[in-house]
């Protein structure tokens, strides 16, 4: 996998912004995406044959059992280890100009390597290390908070 960063023109002020992109041999079906809380970390999961993962879908399905896969999914950060002191989070961040704020950009057709951004797999020895009765608490509690 290679990380790329994708420029956009703010279409306010023309400042050239970069967008980290994920670059999948295999189009990313099954693979999720995330980064730390501060946005400088980011990691990857496969989500296919992750017995973590469908631990979790299976409790979130017992005790919340709405079917919002998009949720779920994002809820997903409480099983997995911090990176770097930081949290994971799955929530795409709304993507503003660095120079004045504006969220309308123009695509320039141009990508470059980010090699300065490091990305990570993901662990979840914390939540391995709870029992059955700890996680759905955990999952609960997560799902009250999230709207
Ligand atoms: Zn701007």
């Amino acid at each position: 996998m290679v990380l790329r960063r994708e420029i956009f023109r703010c279409s306010n002020c023309g400042l050239e912004n970069g967008v980290i992109s994920f670059g999948f041999e295999f189009g990313g079906y099954g693979y999720m995406t995330g980064r730390n809380e501060s946005g400088t970390k980011f990691c990857i999961l496969e989500l296919i044959g992750n017995a973590t993962y469908e631990e979790f879908c299976k409790l979130y399905e017992e005790e919340c059992g709405d079917g919002d896969i998009i949720r779920m999914q994002r809820m997903f950060a409480i099983a997995c280890d911090p990176i770097d002191g930081c949290r994971v989070s799955f929530t795409a961040k709304p993507r503003v100009c660095s120079g004045c704020g504006s969220d309308e950009f123009e695509p320039v057709l141009r990508s470059e390597p980010a090699d300065d951004i490091e990305y990570f797999e993901v662990s979840y020895t914390t939540w391995n290390s709870l029992d059955i009765e700890a996680k759905r608490l955990l999952i609960k509690e997560a799902y009250n908070k999230t709207v």
